[in-house]
C-alpha cells in the first residue's frame, strides 16, 4: 500500500488521506480546513478522478460528520460512493435543508457497522465506533496486500461513550503497520493533564442553571449530541424543560436513537423562532413542523415561566427574546470551542449580551483525547509506525510516542 496525506500532516482540520494498492485508491476523509473562508473549490486537494472519470478511485470513507472531515464532498462527482456511519448520514441529510446550498450531502455508499469488515476492491475496511463530540464517529482499519493502516479519525476517552475507548484498549486491532493518529490536544493541554468528563460538564451546568433566576440560554452545537444530553439532564435536575427549535428536533430524530432526547419527550419543548417560521413557510415544511409539534410552545410561555426553561440558544433567537421581553434574570452559557469567541465570530452577540446585562459563562470540554489517553491508545495498538495527522504539533510526537515517522502533505510513501 502507498499513502499520501493531502492535508492534515501539520494542521487540525481539512483532513484528507489517499491510500493506493495495486492501482486502486480510496480517500479517507475529505475535509474543509478550519480557517477556510468558504467551502469553495479552491480548497480541493489535488487528487486524480474527483470528477468520477477515473474508475481507480473507488470511494471516500468519512470518519465522522464534522465539516473539517467531510466539508468538501459537494465538489466531487455523485458517482463516487461515500462511506460513513448510517446515523451520521441521516443527520447530514436532515440538516441539509436548513443550511446554505453548498452543504454537502453525501452520496450513497457504505454504511458502517462497528467492527464489521467489508471489502472495497483490493481493500478490506473495518470501522470502529469511537467516542467523539460528533455523533456516529469511527476509526478505520484499512488492509490491503498484507499491510494495514489504522486511521484514528477524531476521538476522546472522556465523553459519554468513553467505554468505547476502554473496549479498544482491551481488544485492540492486531498487526497494525501504520497508525495515522490525530493529536489535536497536543500543545493545547499539558502532558499528564486531563479534560473534564462530559459528566462533569453536566454538574457545572446544574450549578449555573440552578443559580439563574430567569431563562438559561445555552449556546452549543445541535450536532454535539453528548452535550445536548448533558444539557437536558442538567435542566431536568433544576426543574427546567429543554427548549429546542425545529433544526435541533430534526437532528435528534435523525440519530435514530430513542435514548437521545426527542421533541415528543415530556422534558423537551419546541419553540420556533421567527426566522425559522419564515423558512418553514417558504419551504412548506409543514409536515416536519407538525411531526415535531407535540410539545410546541410560544414566546408567551418563555415570557411567563423563564425559570422553567433552558433554551438551546442560537444567535437567531435574539430578536424573538427581545420582542418577547424574556431576558430579565437570564444567563448565557457558551458550550463550544472558545476559539470562535477569540477570533471574533461572536462579537455582535457580545454587544447584545452586554446591552441586556446578561452574564456569559463558559462550560465546555474537548472532543479530543488528552496526551495521556493518546499514549494509552498507541501502547494498546502497538503499531510499527505512528504517523502524525490532525495536529498543529507533529514535531512533538517523537517525545510522546515510539516509532514516529512524520510525512509531509502531498508526499507519497510506501508501507
Ligand atoms: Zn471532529
Amino acid at each position: 500500500m502507498r499513502v499520501c496525506i493531502h492535508r492534515g500532516s501539520k494542521q487540525i482540520g481539512g483532513s484528507c488521506v489517499e491510500v493506493e494498492s495495486s492501482g486502486q485508491r480510496l480517500l479517507l476523509d475529505f475535509g474543509l480546513p478550519l480557517d477556510a473562508e468558504d467551502s469553495s473549490i479552491q480548497y480541493l486537494p489535488k487528487i486524480v478522478g474527483l470528477d468520477g472519470s477515473d474508475p481507480s478511485l473507488l470511494g471516500v470513507l468519512i470518519s465522522h460528520p464534522h465539516l473539517d472531515h467531510f466539508g468538501l464532498l459537494a465538489h466531487i462527482s455523485p458517482n463516487i460512493p461515500v462511506g460513513m456511519g448510517p446515523a451520521a448520514r441521516r443527520i447530514l441529510e436532515a440538516v441539509a435543508p436548513f443550511l446554505p446550498d453548498k452543504w454537502p450531502t453525501p452520496t450513497k455508499g457504505w454504511n458502517y457497522q462497528s467492527e464489521q469488515s467489508f471489502n472495497i476492491g483490493h481493500f478490506s475496511v473495518t470501522p470502529f465506533l469511537v467516542d467523539h463530540s460528533a455523533y456516529d464517529a469511527y476509526a478505520l482499519k484499512i488492509e490491503s496486500g498484507g499491510k494495514s493502516i489504522f486511521y484514528s479519525g477524531d476521538f476522546r476517552a472522556h465523553g459519554r461513550k468513553a467505554v468505547l475507548f476502554e473496549r479498544l484498549l482491551n481488544n485492540p486491532p492486531k498487526n497494525i503497520d501504520v497508525l495515522l493518529m490525530e493529536g489535536s490536544s497536543i500543545g493545547r493541554i499539558g502532558d499528564g493533564q486531563q479534560f473534564s468528563k462530559e459528566s462533569e460538564i453536566e454538574e457545572q451546568l446544574v450549578k449555573i442553571l440552578f443559580a439563574t433566576e430567569g431563562l438559561a440560554l445555552v449556546h452549543t452545537s445541535a450536532q454535539n449530541i453528548d452535550r445536548i444530553v448533558s444539557i437536558m439532564r442538567a435542566s431536568k435536575k433544576t426543574g427546567r424543560k429543554l427548549v429546542i427549535d425545529l433544526y435541533t428536533a430534526a437532528v435528534m430524530e435523525a440519530t435514530g436513537n430513542q435514548n437521545i432526547p426527542q421533541s415528543d419527550w415530556p422534558e423537551v419543548a419546541l419553540f420556533i423562532p421567527q426566522s425559522q417560521r419564515i423558512k418553514i413557510k417558504e419551504n412548506t415544511w409543514f409536515d416536519l413542523l407538525k411531526h415535531h409539534s407535540t410539545n410546541r410552545i410560544y414566546i408567551e410561555h418563555l415570557q411567563e415561566a423563564p425559570r422553567k426553561s433552558t433554551l438551546l440558544f442560537r444567535p437567531l433567537h435574539k430578536a424573538d427574546l427581545e420582542r418577547g421581553k424574556c431576558l430579565a434574570g437570564a444567563s448565557y452559557i457558551y458550550s463550544q470551542w472558545e476559539g470562535y469567541w477569540e477570533r471574533g465570530d461572536n462579537d455582535m452577540l457580545k454587544l447584545w449580551l452586554d446591552r441586556h446585562g446578561i452574564p456569559k459563562h463558559s462550560i465546555h470540554t474537548s472532543g479530543h483525547a488528552s496526551t495521556t489517553d493518546l499514549k494509552k491508545f498507541v501502547a494498546a495498538i502497538n503499531p510499527r509506525k505512528v504517523v502524525p495527522i490532525h495536529s498543529f504539533m507533529p514535531e512533538r510526537y517523537p517525545e510522546l510516542f515510539p516509532n514516529v515517522e512524520a510525512h509531509d502533505d502531498g508526499e507519497w510513501w510506501e508501507i
